[in-house]
């Protein structure tokens, strides 16, 4: 039943790829995480909605395939970032220490814990490990010296050669050295795609965070991080890595260089490099450098359910672009509404034995979501099983806890009353609208519609529609 074959995208090779684990008995993937000087944007969130993905697909598929758990690893970039991901501007959490002028340590300590409360609230579930980068930076050291021979010494650090591993910037395809040569070059760099990974603090730069090694005090190059936590957790050679499209220019083809230079073969690493496209809004792409973007809690405050972010994002297939609007994340919080509506009504009259089984349905759930987690049509898919009259309300419940698995909605537990979120700008609660209400109702059985009117109207000037007749059952709106 979650027996075909397995087919994922491999941004290596840009073809679809049937996907074995190097060892069944252990499928190991590794996530690119958040960098932790901000709070994580919508986009972010997509990324970690789509591994999330991955990952439930891979074990909802295992015990069938004959696979093992997954390994899953987020890791935290507590350092080393810059502002551009190539080796120009300052480093992302020190200007934002500088700028606010917060410790550093307790900066990263606080966007790290609102990151893991947002994955909760997308219900993406916890990895098997959250490694921070600032805990392994001597392992970077020991790292950086074993692939010295690759690298040259520059006044400001230590730089990779990237014409010493065979085909680098294969998982890029062309890439426009020109464009990045553009970018405040670092003075003596043999290759424009050469890349720091150790940057000596200058004399007078004042670095919150600084480590000593041989090649003096500072801190580690960002790609490092990446292929020293991958390979303590995941080892050598491991099924997956994932991370955001951007990713597929420098900073994963540099740590294939840095793999490859370290195991002294081609061997990339990961068999699988899987890149998530782009959250963009109709003036662009969604930066958390920009200072304007959107955070999750800024949906909440709207009045919009995190779960319904969840669904816009399985919405779309997941190396599509996907366009952010209030139009849009409103049309995925009344479906999820009305999915929610469905479940309650079947529970409400479980039936007698179906004429018919499930079999076809997770059948069409598995052929989606093996299709390269084609998860558009795995909501049809749900939509289907939902109204198949032929199958028994009961039967039709179990089977959801399939869908729940893969596609992490909880539908099963979910009740409408939850997807009720208050926008902040809301001057009235739920009680308060529930007493009203009844008021009004009592008004109108007494066919006293001048006292009704009234009700609905003073209700509409706290921001509340009155919603008579509402085929989702429901009595009242805010407006957010
Ligand atoms: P960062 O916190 O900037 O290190 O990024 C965390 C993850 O979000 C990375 O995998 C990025 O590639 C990804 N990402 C960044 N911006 C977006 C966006 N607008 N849409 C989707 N993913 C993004
Ligand atoms: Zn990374």
């Amino acid at each position: 039943m979650t027996g075909a074959p397995l087919l994922l995208y491999n941004s290596l090779g840009r073809a679809i790829q049937r996907f074995e684990p190097i060892d069944a008995t252990n499928v190991r993937l590794y996530s690119c995480g958040p960098t932790v000087y901000n709070c994580a944007h919508i986009g972010n969130l997509r990324a970690y909605v789509f591994t999330d993905t991955l990952s439930r697909v891979l074990t909802w598929k295992a015990k069938d395939l004959g696979w093992g758990p997954v390994t899953h690893v987020i890791n935290i970039t507590d350092v080393g970032h810059l502002t551009s991901d190539a080796d120009a501007g300052d480093d992302k959490m020190e200007a934002a220490a500088k700028a606010s002028g917060r410790d550093i340590w307790a900066i990263a300590a606080h966007y790290t814990d609102a990151f893991k409360q947002n994955l909760a609230d997308l219900h993406i579930r916890a990895p098997s490990r959250f490694p921070l980068a600032t805990d392994h930076v001597l392992g970077m050291i020991d790292f950086a010296q074993a692939i010295e021979t690759n690298c040259y010494h520059l006044e400001d650090g230590l730089y990779f050669d990237t014409t010493t591993v065979p085909d680098y910037g294969r998982l890029a395809g062309s890439r426009d050295d020109a464009r990045e040569a553009r970018i405040d070059p670092v003075a003596g760099k043999r290759h424009p795609q050469d890349f720091a990974i150790w940057r000596t603090s200058g004399p007078g730069e004042n670095r919150q965070m600084e480590w000593d090694s041989p090649w003096g005090r500072g801190a580690p190059g960002w790609h490092l991080e990446c292929s020293v936590m991958s390979r303590q957790y995941l080892g050598e050679r491991f099924d997956i890595h994932t991370g955001g499209i951007d990713h597929r220019e420098i900073h994963h083809p540099n740590e294939i260089a840095q793999n490859q230079a370290m195991s002294g073969t081609p061997d990339t690493g990961a068999t699988f490099w899987m890149h998530n496209n782009f959250v963009v809004e109709r003036d662009g792409k969604i930066s958390k450098s920009s200072g304007a973007f959107k955070t999750l809690q800024a949906l909440v405050d709207r009045g919009f359910h995190p779960l319904a972010y969840r669904l816009m994002c399985l919405q779309a297939h997941y190396r599509s672009e996907m366009e952010f609007s209030w139009e849009g994340i409103a049309a995925a919080q009344t479906r999820l509404k009305r999915l929610a509506q469905t479940v309650e009504a079947l529970r409400a009259r479980p039936g007698s034995a179906s004429a018919d089984s499930t079999t076809a349905h997770l059948d069409r759930l598995d052929t989606a979501v093996s299709d390269d987690l084609n998860t558009p049509r795995a909501l049809i898919a749900l939509d289907e099983l939902l109204a198949d009259k032929r199958v028994a309300a009961a039967d039709r419940i179990a089977a959801l806890a399939d869908f729940d698995a893969v596609l992490g909605l909880d539908l099963a537990q979910l009740s409408r009353a939850a997807l009720r979120v208050r926008p902040v700008t809301a001057t009235i609660d739920a009680p308060a609208i529930a007493e009203r209400l009844a008021e009004r109702r009592e008004a109108r059985a007494a066919r006293d519609f001048a006292a009704s009117d009234a009700i609905r109207d003073a209700l509409s000037a706290a921001g509340v529609e009155v919603m008579d007749g509402d085929p989702l059952g429901w009595d009242w709106r805010l407006d957010a």
